[in-house]
């Protein structure tokens, strides 16, 4: 049976290229976009992702409003960081058609325990943002730790240091105690994290590859691409790219045998000095089996020629 993927995605430039995998892989079906907030506002990200389904022609998939913020806070206002890393419109602002879509009357909560209790193991749920909507589903239905498939997210740090401080990565930070309530729900889990992001990058040789398809969608796809590699030679000028974090996630639900990983029960600091930090859990370390796998290796060669190959096929499918 194939896998259902729901991607909960903040619509930015990373989470396009998440969507761009997915619709591209035979071995998956995407059932939904679930809209999250932090490199946009969820109500943007909602927007870019309706955009971007029906500019690639798939007008079928449906998107759910999300949480417009974290658990413990009362609303959201995008960092500046963000919006230099994604541009201000999320998506390096290139223009495309705007849909004439709206989101599901459902929200994106009720479409995860809907999917949960519908799709059971076959469901596999890639959030590439807070983990708020995920623990609001949680919150309302504790049984679907047990019955979805398992939860693939971009986020946190185990190995390496964090992109918003020393420990913390900035998905996780947008909502430590909802990333927490997720860690320790039992859920099965792979947290792709900094440890394997940081080590797949794409450069302006693989966009140029776009470009050179010559369609709108391969122009925007390259374009886009370039302002986030253009804003990583300021931030991170030592990788020599960008970072492919939120597709690692998707390519990683479909193929787990990209990352080598460390099977632990992990939590997140809420308290303290280290809010945000990603790290075992102490009060179940002699807990087994281990609910989460973090990945802390990654073939990076073979997760690129995917990509490409996936995301060339895609682009010609449309030309
Ligand atoms: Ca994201």
């Amino acid at each position: 049976m194939s896998m259902k993927m729901i991607l909960d995605l903040d619509t930015g430039i990373d989470d396009t290229l998440a969507i761009m995998y997915a619709l591209a892989s035979t071995e998956c079906e995407l059932i939904g976009i679930t809209a999250t907030y932090g490199n946009v506002l969820m109500e943007q990200s909602v927007k870019n992702s309706l955009d971007i389904l029906d500019f690639f022609g798939r007008s079928d998939v449906p998107v759910f409003l999300g949480e417009p913020h974290a658990l413990a806070t009362d609303g959201f206002e995008v960092l500046d960081i963000s919006a230099f890393i994604h541009g201000v419109n999320g998506i390096g602002e290139q223009e495309i058609p705007a849909s004439s879509r709206t989101a599901d009357p459902r929200s994106a909560v009720d479409f995860i325990i809907e999917a949960a209790h519908s799709y059971g193991d076959q469901l596999v749920y890639v959030p590439t943002g807070p983990l708020t909507n995920l623990a609001h589903a949680l919150r309302r239905d504790p049984s679907i730790a047990q019955k979805m498939g398992k939860v693939v997210l971009m986020g946190g740090a185990l190995t390496t240091h964090g992109n918003v401080n020393a420990w913390t990565e900035a998905n996780i930070s947008q909502d430590p105690d909802a990333a927490n309530e997720v860690f320790r729900s039992g859920v099965k889990a792979t947290m792709v994290g900094l440890d394997v992001t940081l080590q797949t990058l794409l450069t302006i040789k693989e966009t140029a590859e776009w470009d050179a398809l010559g369609t709108p969608q391969a122009h925007f796809l390259a374009q886009m691409t370039n302002f986030y590699i253009k804003a990583y030679e300021t931030t991170a000028p030592h990788l020599g790219g960008c970072g492919l974090h939120d597709p690692l996630a998707v390519a990683v639900a479909i193929d787990p045998t990209l990352v080598d990983t460390l099977a632990l029960n992990m939590c997140v600091d809420v308290e303290g000095p280290t809010r945000g930090r990603t790290i075992g859990d102490p009060e179940r370390i002699n807990v087994d089996p281990k609910d989460m796998q973090v990945a802390v290796g990654v073939d990076t060669s073979r997760f690129l020629a995917e990509l490409m190959s996936r995301t060339n096929a895609l682009l010609k499918s449309l030309a």
